[in-house]
């Protein structure tokens, strides 16, 4: 496929936006909300409430036309217009959602990644119900996220020893005959959004839970748990090295009752390498997709770190010659010129992996690349800015410290490096998921 450089100028005005409002408003609010971490900062998500209202009707208008999956969506994931279900000439149509979507996080993880997780949206949550929901769920789940108060969405599938290996869940869901309801019964940690999702009004988590637990991940399903639902607890906040203005919270599930309908996909056991088995294949896909967003925000944070250093050197007379040859320049331009090299791979990993989206053909390989590299290079650039700036880069005064403690979490959430160059080997070897573990 061809990838188009030269963007729509419609992305071009958003992402301009975007910056400004990263700028103006994130950068001002980045130190107070890294500090009062469980506070939430209204000052932004009142902002950008109203223009993510605009996306998620777009998502699913376009999702119900396709009785699938959507495009782009906001801080979380939604796969191209490749569905199974969809015509052949919408397979077809070109789309920019994810690319613009990408455009959008970058610029605001510039501003703070920590605040831009904390968007009011169906995030993950509403990425599993484009995924695999029927067109009654979406519209009955999602419809929400287009109208009235700011809200949350949120997924959880990460359990205490259930982490890299998703097929090791033991949340069960359990049907009550009696009643046609599902029982909920398990505990689930470290949900981005959860207790914003599980607590405030129209809130909604999707829950990965087990029919039986000897069916592996045949067995494995997602069920919508609406917010105050009685049984779901938050039981902790988590306190974080980074992102701290985003909300993580632990979530126990105690005889937790569902109606039947919140099951999202086939409730029947099938083989999940069949084509049937929409569930668990949508969690993968999902990934699929949401990791290019992970691999953004990324590049958002590296970029911060990066461009606050050269412009810091800068001053102190440390510049870049134009045209000089490699063995003039001194150590520390070199580490700089590696910056921005490892900077625009990473940038260009990720907007391949979503052009492969937007077009809706498979981004497994792609998405994962990106993934990689870019968790590598925000933890290799932040780093390596501390070192630069000396006592600048490890002082309180400067978010250059803050971006460094940032930049981890991109190199676990979403899969973490290891797993998903363990993909990267699978797809390029030809090995299965068995074969190469
Ligand atoms: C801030 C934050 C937010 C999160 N948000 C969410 C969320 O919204 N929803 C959700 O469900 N989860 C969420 N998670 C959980 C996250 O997805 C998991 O932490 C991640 O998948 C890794 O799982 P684990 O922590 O159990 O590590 P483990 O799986 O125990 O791995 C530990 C180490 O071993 C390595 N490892 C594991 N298996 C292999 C292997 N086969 N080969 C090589 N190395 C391997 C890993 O790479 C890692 O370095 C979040 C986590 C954090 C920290």
């Amino acid at each position: 496929m061809t990838i188009e450089f030269e963007l729509p100028e419609s992305i071009v005005n958003q992402t301009g936006m975007t910056k400004m409002l990263a700028e103006q408003v994130m950068r001002s609010i980045s130190r107070r909300y890294d500090e009062s971490e469980h506070d939430r900062p209204w000052e932004y998500i009142n902002v950008i409430w109203p223009f993510i209202q605009q996306i998620e009707s777009a998502d699913l208008k376009r999702s119900m036309a396709r009785n699938g999956s959507a495009n782009g969506s906001f801080n979380g994931s939604k796969n191209g217009s490749g569905h199974d279900d969809a015509p052949a000439a919408e397979k077809k149509k070109p789309s920019t959602g994810n690319l613009r979507m990408v455009h959008m996080i970058e610029a605001l993880s510039w501003g703070d990644a920590g605040i831009y997780l904390s968007t009011p949206a169906s995030a993950l949550g509403g990425a599993a119900i484009h995924a695999v929901g029927t067109p009654d769920q979406k519209k009955r789940f999602l419809e929400r996220f287009t109208q009235g108060e700011p809200k949350w969405g949120a997924m959880a599938m990460t359990e205490p020893q259930a982490g890299s290996d998703t097929s090791n869940i033991k949340t069960t869901a359990a049907l009550d005959p009696e009643t046609n309801e599902w029982i909920l019964n398990g505990e689930k940690i470290f949900v981005t959004n959860g207790s914003l999702a599980g607590k405030e009004s129209d809130g909604l988590i999707v829950v990965w839970a087990t029919l039986d637990r000897s069916a592996g991940r045949a067995g494995m399903r997602p069920f919508v748990v609406e917010s105050g639902t009685p049984g779901m607890t938050i039981t902790k906040l988590e306190e974080k090295m980074g992102i701290r203005a985003s909300d993580t919270a632990a979530i126990v599930f105690t005889d937790c009752r569902i109606p039947f309908d919140n099951i999202l996909g086939n409730p029947e056991l099938v083989d999940p390498d069949e084509a049937g088995a929409k569930g668990f294949k949508g969690a993968m896909k999902t990934f699929d997709a949401s990791r290019p967003y992970v691999a953004a925000s990324a590049v958002g944070i590296a970029r911060a770190a990066f461009e606050f250093t050269r412009d810091t050197l800068a001053d102190q007379g440390i510049k870049i010659p134009e045209c000089a040859p490699l063995h003039q320049l001194s150590a520390i331009q070199r580490d700089l010129l590696q910056m921005e090299v490892d900077l625009k791979a990473a940038w260009l990993l990720t907007i391949r992996s979503v052009a492969l989206l937007d077009a809706g053909e498979s981004n497994n390989l792609e998405a994962s690349m990106a993934k990689v590299k870019a968790g590598h290079v925000v933890t290799t650039i932040t780093q390596k800015c501390v070192e630069l700036l000396g006592p600048l880069g490890y002082s309180h005064d400067f978010l250059v410290e803050k971006w460094m403690r940032d930049a981890k979490i991109n190199d676990i959430f979403e899969g973490t490096g290891q797993i998903n160059t363990l993909i990267v080997a699978r797809r390029i070897l030809g090995y299965t998921r068995n074969e190469l573990k």
